[in-house]
């Protein structure tokens, strides 16, 4: 398997062709010598996202922008300098003509790195993403936050009983990381928002649940963080509902496996994900479980020649981790890391070991669980630690800035946040606009 510049034309640097510009991609353009290499980054929005503050958004604590940042001002920062970046969808990839088609154009390549991330999994539940709200994007977050401030509005105004239960009902399906964290951020809107901003909501009136089909919260954490989080999502008035998983969700009622229903307008569905697709022309090579695309310790896509994956669509099975490293940021970051090294090298000696740096949720203002190695820390002291770490990991100054300004602020007025419904206009309809 060739896997290093050898395949280019003399007289012109090979192209290193990068599909998505996530945490993998960019760090990978970060760390990759670009006097060897012309970099190019294609991504479907024209900028980078932090995928972790996502619920903050949909909750109405920070502006999009606040978590976002502009590749074309980021490949003028000094590490990303010299790559190039290309607004595109990827449709398909021909291994064999070592092309990539976007809906606008086809960039041929030398070497290709799919690092496209994942989308939500529905499951199979028919028209289920139709009608329910989701995380997996700054388009999908900020839909999310114009839905719940829609229910508010409208309970505000509803003199039905029935209706306005139906509308102060919010459902969150999935008790991992985002499950829990915009669960509690709806529960502290609930407890402190509500009854200052909308006098003709009671919050009694509104119910967060969450809904889980395994036993435990956090099940990626440790047992304790799964424990602190219940209690804190109680201290917040969110019911939670473990062992029950969701069926249907039809007319506004979600079934549950016990055949138990709840009626609601909102459904926030963070129950699974799967790795991001596009057709594949020129070979049989197709992504592996969890339609991740299976690669070696290099991460070197098995079976193909000079392509490689990386981050959360990337599955590299090894001793410790039989079902692939977890998809997780900092996997992510330190893979592109070690392959930029190799790709620079050339010589492929650098296999990638994953150091695990430990994992952390949020439970609203003032309450996080954080699991280093065998260390546990839970409330005030974990939430510093939380915000410090994702502070740190935001691109940008101004967004670092402006984001440590509105927790600063939320932390004493319990509300920084505008809450303003902005939705873009209908028409005229742009087809080619990725959510
Ligand atoms: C709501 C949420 C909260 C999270 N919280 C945490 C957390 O607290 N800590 C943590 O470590 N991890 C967290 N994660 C996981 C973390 O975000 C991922 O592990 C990480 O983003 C993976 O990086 P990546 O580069 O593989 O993919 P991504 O960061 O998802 O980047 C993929 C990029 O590819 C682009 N793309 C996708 N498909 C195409 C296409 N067809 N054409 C062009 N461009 C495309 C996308 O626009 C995107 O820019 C969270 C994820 C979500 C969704």
């Amino acid at each position: 398997m060739s896997s290093t510049a050898s395949t280019s034309t003399p007289g012109r640097r090979p192209r290193l062709l990068i599909i998505g510009g996530g945490f993998a991609g960019l760090n990978l353009a970060k760390t990759i010598d670009k006097r060897s290499w012309d970099v190019t980054i294609i991504d479907r929005h024209n900028y980078h996202s932090f995928p972790p503050l996502f619920y903050q958004v949909a909750s109405s604590g920070l502006e999009s922008s606040d978590i976002c940042f502009p590749f074309r001002r980021e490949i003028r920062s000094r590490k990303v300098k010299g790559a190039d970046y290309r607004f595109g969808d990827v449709r398909s990839v021909d291994f064999a003509r070592k092309e990539v088609s976007t809906q606008f154009e086809t960039i041929p390549y030398d070497a290709l790195v799919i690092a496209a991330g994942t989308t939500n999994n529905f499951f199979n539940i028919p028209d289920l993403h139709k009608h329910v709200f989701t995380l997996k994007s700054v388009s999908q977050a900020i839909r999310c936050r114009n839905e719940v401030l829609d229910r508010l509005e409208r309970a505000s105004i509803s003199r039905d009983p029935a209706e306005r239960a139906r509308l102060l009902t919010f459902v969150v399906v999935g008790g991992g990381p985002t499950g829990v964290e915009i669960a509690g951020a709806l529960g502290e809107m609930k407890r402190y928002v509500i009854p200052r901003e909308y006098p003709a909501i009671s919050r009694d009136d509104v119910r967060v649940i969450l809904v889980e089909g395994t036993d435990t919260l956090l099940r990626t954490m440790s047992p304790r963080s799964g424990k602190d989080a219940l209690k804190a999502l109680g201290q917040l008035m969110v019911e939670v509902r473990l062992g029950k998983s969701m069926k249907t969700y039809d007319r506004g009622v979600v079934t549950f496996s016990d055949d138990t229903t709840i009626e609601t307008e909102t459904v926030i569905w963070t129950a699974g994900v799967t790795g991001e697709s596009f057709e594949i022309k020129g070979s049989d090579v197709a992504p592996g479980p969890g339609n991740r695309w299976i690669v070696d310790e290099f991460n070197r896509v098995q079976g193909l020649s000079d392509v490689y994956a990386l981050g959360d669509i990337s599955l590299h099975i090894s001793e410790k981790y039989p079902k692939g490293c977890p998809q997780l940021a900092q996997v992510a970051i330190q893979q592109a890391r070690t392959l930029g090294r190799n790709l620079n090298s050339g010589r492929f000696d650098k296999p990638f070991k994953y150091r695990d740096m430990g994992s952390m949720a949020t439970i609203g203002r003032n309450r996080a669980v954080v699991d280093i190695g065998r260390t546990h820390l839970s409330g005030w002291l974990a939430w510093v630690a939380w915000m410090a770490v994702h502070l740190m990991s935001l691109l940008g100054m101004r967004n670092k800035a402006v984001v440590l300004i509105n927790w600063v602020v939320s932390y004493f007025t319990f509300s920084a946040g505008l809450r303003l419904m902005l939705r873009p206009s209908k028409y005229p309809v742009r087809s080619y606009w990725e959510d």
